[in-house]
């Protein structure tokens, strides 16, 4: 058997970043044999200049809404983001599959091996079976109003099952976020068998909280503009809408939070007491909320608390690609007191695991096939700076 070997200025395994006197070794078809010590490692070594990192994973993406890239302008808060989609998401099946053609293909050249994506229907789902990426697949489900949690769910449970023919073990079906799921919808999703992994957009922004502290905000505006009255049954809780929802999702053991941009020490607090029925995973998607709301979560806090962290892109609705590398950027600049160790394991083994795709991605360990990514254009001392690009080596 023909070994291929990988020698770069540093070489990241997934959870530590080793200097350049290790070789990373893997047989003709990807799959890692070893980490060898340079003079053990023979003839034959590829160089390359920077970092040699696993596969990205990209744990919240929606491909379906590639088509709507730089339709909608930046900073305009997450209200009236949310109507423009449901105003312009609609296009041409051929400009949905080509646009999602495209998108696929540039994460896999950026380097990025898994995507959890989001998706309201199935138009996905014929790009994701031929993909060169794994996919997780959250099947989304959304509705306020009571009256129509039923049909909502049904039509949601469809797409689901066409999903699962395929991806049987890497599909859930999960809640919007806690503005947008009734109560009753709710319960349907909780009730579902064999749906351990869940996923649900969280506090991206204020209004959400204020919308169930106090009943006041933009998301009335929400309601008003697609015409749901609301008063007949919704009532505030008095708490913040993560702590409102969090009892409504009890079955899933592991429960990916997305954006978190106004998550507090409380809300945290309120995880860690079910921390043992239930991993709260915090994504990040710091180009998205920097594009829609002009604010970045508090990732310090995140820190303190030594939560579980990963990474998302969302869609090209809200981010001008989709790479993450380029979320890893912005945090550095953003952040540069977070070791590039954390967050290059929080893009890699990290997601792996959340997404449950750790048996083959997201580390270089003896057996798995994680894909190797070469990030160039460093500083002297190694780190990510505003050009540094990342570029598939296999
Ligand atoms: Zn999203």
């Amino acid at each position: 058997m023909a070994y291929k070997k990988f020698r770069g200025d540093y070489l990241f395994t997934g959870t530590a970043l080793l200097d350049s006197n290790h070789v990373l070794v893997t047989n003709e078809d990807g799959a890692i044999k070893d980490i060898a010590p340079i003079d053990e490692a023979g003839e034959g070594v590829q160089i390359f200049e920077g970092i040699l990192s696993p596969g990205f994973i990209n744990c919240h993406c929606h491909l379906e809404l590639s088509h709507m890239k730089g339709l909608i302008r930046e900073h305009t808060g997450l209200v009236p983001f949310i109507l423009t989609i449901l105003k312009q998401r609609h296009a041409t099946e051929e400009e949905i599959y080509e646009a999602m053609q495209q998108a696929d293909e540039a994460m896999f050249q950026a380097g990025i091996a898994a995507v959890g994506d989001i998706s309201n229907n199935a138009l996905s789902f014929a790009q994701k079976q031929k993909s060169k990426l794994q996919y997780y697949n959250f099947i989304e489900v959304s509705g306020f109003s009571p009256a129509i949690a039923q049909m909502r769910f049904e039509t949601a449970l469809n797409v689901y099952n066409t999903f699962k023919t395929h991806f049987p073990n890497h599909t859930s079906l999960v809640p919007h976020a806690p503005y947008s799921v009734s109560k009753e919808l709710f319960g349907l999703i909780d009730n579902i068998e064999n749906n351990p992994l869940s996923s649900v957009h969280n506090q991206e922004t204020p209004d959400e909280n204020t919308f169930f502290l106090t009943g006041e905000g933009q998301f009335n505006l929400l309601y008003e503009t697609i015409g749901i009255e609301i008063k007949p049954f919704y009532k505030p809780s008095s708490k913040t809408s993560l702590q409102t929802v969090l009892p409504l999702i009890s079955k899933p053991k592991k429960l990916l939070l997305v954006h978190n941009t106004f998550t507090s020490q409380s809300d945290i607090d309120k995880l860690k007491t079910l921390s043992q029925v239930q991993q709260a995973i915090f994504c990040l998607c710091v180009n998205a909320n920097l594009y829609i709301e002009n604010k970045l979560p508090p990732i310090d806090l995140f820190l303190q608390n030594n939560c579980d962290i990963v990474l998302g892109t969302d869609s090209l609705a809200s981010n001008h690609q989709l790479s993450i590398l380029s979320e890893m950027i912005t945090i550095t600049q953003k952040f540069p007191h977070i070791p590039l160790t954390s967050i290059l394991q929080w893009a890699t083994s990290n997601g792996a695991k959340a997404l449950g795709l750790d048996d083959k991605l997201g580390s270089f360990v003896v057996g798995k096939k994680p894909g190797i990514v070469n990030i160039i254009k460093l500083t002297k001392e190694g780190n990510l700076t505003k050009d540094s690009k990342s570029v598939r080596v296999l």
